[in-house]
């Protein structure tokens, strides 16, 4: 029989082992209802657990944010080499930590990602600011190259409500104008669920998910299809995945930090 000391101690070195030195007893329940649409129980101890992943920080004025562990770096403060012009290298001046438009052409991202994405960028607009309307700091986020998210100097700067910053360019504006004075960093974090075609045919529309500067933009706003100017848009099939482009608007928009990550589902990854 065990003195209480022992048994104390047994305890304490039970609490210290490793996870996987430790008695392993059975997760959850298989004598439970089946999840319909999937092969899980409820509570299912052997679906596969999530993957881990740290995450970055927060950026700051000062400082940009830091990347999750498993995000794909598009542009890190330097090396902008992730990045393609029309014909050949990209051309956007990097220099003191940014990387910055320069009137040499929209650029494009040499690999390519999808379907379901979440994407983010920090950018700031140009000091002093210079233009009116869509002519003041204007660049553009295009999934597969045709789905633009706005990127627009919308700071005391008015335009036609769907072609402002976050705006589902043609088609959605943001539910609220988020936008931060010129000069300031600012953050996009986007969800792109691609959409889905079959023998030709839109199967599933693709939806986008936007975050400025923390605040709630677009909640799963459905694409009508692409975003073209004075046109309303249509889909016309494409692969899953696609190249991401960057739009020179012919302003020098500044940007940072910018990360992606592919989104695949638990059961899948
Ligand atoms: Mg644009």
């Amino acid at each position: 029989m065990k003195t209480p000391a022992i048994a104390i101690l047994a305890t304490v070195i039970s609490a210290t082992l490793p996870l996987g030195a430790q008695e392993k007893k059975p997760l959850g329940y298989q004598d439970t209802p089946l999840i319909p649409g999937t092969n899980w129980h409820v509570h299912d101890g052997l679906r596969p657990q999530p993957k881990v992943v740290t995450p970055g920080e927060f950026g700051t004025q000062e400082k940009a944010s830091t990347v999750p562990s498993d995000a794909v770096v598009l542009f890190d403060g330097k090396d902008f080499s992730k990045w393609r012009g029309k014909d050949g290298d990209a051309k956007w001046k990097v220099e003191g930590g940014v990387v910055e438009i320069n009137k040499t052409g929209d650029v494009f991202t040499k690999d390519e990602f999808g379907p379901d994405i979440q994407l983010h960028i920090e950018w700031s607009a140009p000091v002093p600011p210079s233009g009116t309307g869509q002519g003041r700091g204007n660049s553009g986020l295009f999934f597969h190259g045709k789905y633009e998210v706005q990127i627009l100097d919308c700071f005391e700067n008015q335009t036609y409500p769907d072609g402002q910053a976050t705006a589902i360019y043609g088609q959605t504006p943001p539910l609220v104008n988020a936008s931060r004075a010129p000069g300031q960093w600012q953050t996009y974090d986007v969800v792109f669920n691609g959409p889905r075609f079959k023998d030709g045919q839109l199967v599933k529309p693709a939806f986008i998910t936007i975050f400025h500067n923390g605040v709630l933009v677009q909640n799963h706003t459905e694409l009508l299809g692409d975003t073209p100017h004075k046109q309303v848009g249509r889909y016309v099939p494409h692969p899953e995945k696609g190249a991401i482009k960057m739009q020179d608007h012919g302003n020098p928009v500044r940007f940072r930090s910018i990360w992606l990550r592919e989104l695949k589902p638990v059961d899948s990854q």
